[in-house]
């Protein structure tokens, strides 16, 4: 009992976030290499490539060279157990890319010193303070041309609306960068630009009473230093451990992923300054995460593994207790009892079939087409469903036009199933039924994934004609507004999804407020249920 305590104590499960380009990858790549789990940084470069060949799903992946989906890598470090959610950025940027943030306790956003917070950064904030959740900042690439640190937090704070307070705080950048001072224990971690990352960096400890500091930096770096730290001391908010489990404050760290500075400095505070699995919110309370009881949410499916058979994998966030691959569980949304199938974790770089795992990790099993997302499993005969995962707002739509119209059902089946894997939404306007459906995709590149899976898995042939639209909103009180009586814009479409549920669609941001304006009381929303 003790140790199963213990092996939920010791784990994160954290996910980064990013601007594609912004060093999200290299930073991955770095906690890895201090984990051990890799031994020459580069690798996960190569993880591009390795991921091929386990997500070997789609043509269209080999074709691009891409990955379409999230992954998932764990790794011990110290004492602790790590679970790093990727979210893939680029063109495969997709709602598969804000879900996998549902099964994350915390989150790592890395920024481009050079380019501050830049839209996907954004994008995938609004995520993360939809669900609370704490979000720690790595400011990268110091060892470029950097922004002043100081503009640094003031974008943050004004384009993210979060406070920050810096942990440790850059000396220069670019060829001047020195390095980072930590204010905690106010020593400085110098700066040698050494062996391309290829080992920890060994940091040099110097403190700002060591004299021959001044020498070190320079004496006009050694001022500003100086300044510095008393502007900060005196100006920037407090480490308030409470408002950064809220994800009202996020601790702010300066370093450089590529030459491997400050990224222990940064994991070991992250570590600290972070909590085991949290508790999450089901339909019967609060679901502590040390019961005994097994209980996981479906947040992601990913198809096709095996092209003949049609196989899915079922990614679940472990919530509470130990999940042991030779017990049954209860899947509540099917009402049946059954055992998870070839359950796997990632590892670093390998894909590994496993026994047992525990709250926090996330487990892929083999799905034959019984799991939505959202679904709970838990322990049989404790059953409760845990809270839905929001769907999220795409911004790219089309109307499906099928070529050959005979073949209606096998469409209106391969569309409904790859919508019941999110990787799109499925619209229909008011009063023309299955005939005229319009899909909608969080990243354009899903709309050729589509394509392609309905030519392949189902004999389908579409053409899609995009729509100018790009802002949908659900109404989220529906029960006191007719829909067909709110007062609209030119642009504006009233649709409905699936389960009926109306949402209206817009060209222009500027109409979203304007019927808002024009319907006193109207609730509309970006974020839906599932
Ligand atoms: P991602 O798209 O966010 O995963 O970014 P990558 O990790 O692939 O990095 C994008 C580019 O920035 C690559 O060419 C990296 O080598 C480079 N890069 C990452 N971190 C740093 C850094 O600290 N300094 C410099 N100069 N380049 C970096």
């Amino acid at each position: 009992m003790a140790d199963f305590k213990k092996e939920i104590e010791r784990r994160r499960t954290f996910a980064i976030i990013s601007h594609p380009d912004a060093g999200k990858t290299t930073l991955t790549e770095k906690f890895l290499l201090y984990g051990g789990a890799i031994n020459l940084a580069g690798s996960v470069k190569g993880k591009k490539t390795a991921k091929h060949a386990v997500s070997d799903w789609m043509e269209i992946e080999k074709e691009r060279g891409i990955s379409v989906t999230s992954s998932v890598m764990q790794f011990n470090y110290k004492d602790y157990c790590i679970n790093i959610l990727d979210t893939p950025g680029h063109q495969d940027f997709s709602e598969d890319t804000y879900r996998t943030l549902m099964a994350a306790d915390s989150a790592v956003m890395v920024i481009d010193a050079s380019k501050g917070v830049e839209a996907q950064t954004i994008k995938l904030f609004k995520v993360c303070v939809l669900r609370h959740i704490p979000i720690f900042t790595f400011i990268n690439k110091l060892d470029r041309e950097a922004q002043d640190p100081f503009d640094l937090m003031e974008d943050i704070e004004s384009v993210l609306g979060i406070h920050t307070c810096p942990i440790n705080w850059p000396i220069g950048s670019g060829k001047e960068f020195k390095g980072v001072y930590d204010r905690q224990t106010h020593h400085i971690h110098a700066f040698t630009e050494n062996n391309n990352g290829m080992k920890a960096a060994s940091d040099r400890d110097l403190t700002m009473d060591s004299p021959e500091l001044e020498q070190e930096l320079g004496s006009e770096l050694y001022e500003r230093l100086v300044d510095d730290i008393e502007l900060l001391d005196g100006a920037s908010d407090e480490l308030d451990m409470d408002l950064v489990s809220k994800g009202q404050l996020s601790p702010v760290f300066f370093g450089s992923a590529l030459n491997n500075f400050g990224i222990e400095l940064f994991l070991n505070y992250f570590l600290e300054m972070t909590s085991s699995p949290l508790p999450r919110m089901s339909d019967s309370g609060l679901i502590d995460t040390f019961s005994p009881d097994f209980s996981a949410f479906v947040f992601k499916i990913q198809a096709n593994m095996n092209k003949a058979h049609r196989d899915r994998i079922a990614f679940m966030r472990i919530c509470s207790g130990k999940f042991d691959a030779d017990k049954e569980v209860y899947h509540v949304q099917g009402k049946k009892k059954l055992r998870l199938s070839q359950p796997q974790q990632l590892m670093a770089q390998e894909r590994k079939v496993i026994s047992e795992a525990y709250a926090g990790d996330i487990i892929g099993v083999f799905d034959p087409g019984i799991f939505s997302i959202g679904d709970t499993v838990c322990t049989p005969g404790k059953k409760f469903a845990f809270e839905g995962i929001p769907t999220f707002a795409p911004e790219h739509f089309a109307k499906v036009r099928q070529v050959d119209t005979m073949k209606r059902k096998q469409f209106i089946k391969g569309i409904s199933q790859i919508a019941q894997e999110g990787a799109i939404q499925i619209f229909q306007e008011y009063n023309t039924g299955m005939e005229e459906i319009i899909v909608g995709v969080v990243g354009v590149l899903q709309f050729d994934v589509l394509k392609h899976r309905l030519l392949n898995e189902y004999g389908v042939e579409i053409r899609l004609e995009t729509m100018p639209h790009e802002y949908i909103r659900w109404i989220a009180n529906k029960e006191d507004f007719d829909t067909n009586k709110i007062i609209g814009t030119s642009d504006m479409k009233r649709i409905k999804d699936l389960k009926g549920n109306p949402l209206l669609l817009f060209v222009h941001e500027w109409a979203v407020q304007s019927v808002l304006d024009k319907n006193k009381g109207l609730e509309l929303s970006e974020f839906g249920r599932w």
